[in-house]
């Protein structure tokens, strides 16, 4: 190999790999796009309805406080829960259900179901799919990745098995900031019909949260929104296209 040659390949060779482990970074963390299968980041339509989605519970002091705000507003949501949290808490889970809301599945462990083996990744899936069947869940069970992190592996799997797997367009980033301000500025500015709003029920103690969802939902009532669980909200979706 002459100089230059070496030079090019030297050069050329690790930009190549960077690019692929960006592109596949950027893959992994995407709403909108995945290799395999049925990806929800919203719906299409024109009517002023959303759906209110809470990841990583059911947790006590917080998944609880959220419900009593729900029931005084009246509104239905979505819980994608963590299977290891249902077992320690089923009570609050069994509430979530008896109140009328819809439940997901956001794995077992909560770990970031990228670079792990199928069986791995299909335990995950399994084992909260029992626990939410063990709770009374009916019909299809909703499916949110852990940390919205997926590459192959999940998709191809959710795929194979008919499931929807579900994202958000409208994010507080509750897991950054428990500013209330900031929470609801970020829902408010990014929240249109057919919307998937996502918070966080579960995690480290979440005050500004359950501060933000009455003043988003209390905003959102006030332009004309009705809120939906993900399903129904999909199936109106359906009935747009
Ligand atoms: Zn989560």
């Amino acid at each position: 190999m002459n100089r230059k040659r070496w030079i090019r390949w030297a050069v050329g060779t690790p930009l190549v790999v960077l690019g692929l482990v960006v592109g596949l970074w950027q893959l992994s963390r995407s709403w909108t796009f995945q290799l395999f299968g049925e990806l929800y980041p919203r719906v299409e339509t024109t009517e002023k309805v959303v759906a209110l989605t809470f990841d990583d519970g059911p947790k006590p002091g917080q998944t609880d406080r959220i419900l009593d705000i729900l029931k005084r507003h009246g509104v239905k949501a979505s819980f994608f829960m963590v299977g290891r949290s249902i077992e320690r808490n089923p009570e609050l889970a069994a509430r979530v259900l008896a109140e009328g809301h819809q439940v997901g599945n956001h794995s077992y462990s909560h770990h970031r179901l990228v670079l792990k083996s199928p069986s791995y990744v299909q335990e995950e899936i399994d084992k909260t799919d029992a626990l939410l069947r063990g709770l009374g869940v009916q019909g299809e069970i909703l499916f949110r990745a852990p940390h919205g992190k997926k590459l192959v592996v999940l998709p191809w799997l959710l795929s194979r098995s008919g499931r929807k797997h579900i994202t958000f367009d409208a994010v507080s980033r509750d897991d950054e900031t428990q500013d209330v301000g900031l929470l609801t500025s970020r829902v408010m500015e990014s929240v249109r019909p057919g919307s998937i709003i996502l918070f966080h029920d579960g995690g480290r103690e979440k005050p500004g949260t359950i501060q933000a969802v009455d003043i988003v939902v209390e905003k959102l009532k006030a332009q004309g929104y009705r809120f939906v669980t993900v399903s129904e909200l999909l199936t109106l979706g359906a009935e747009a296209h």
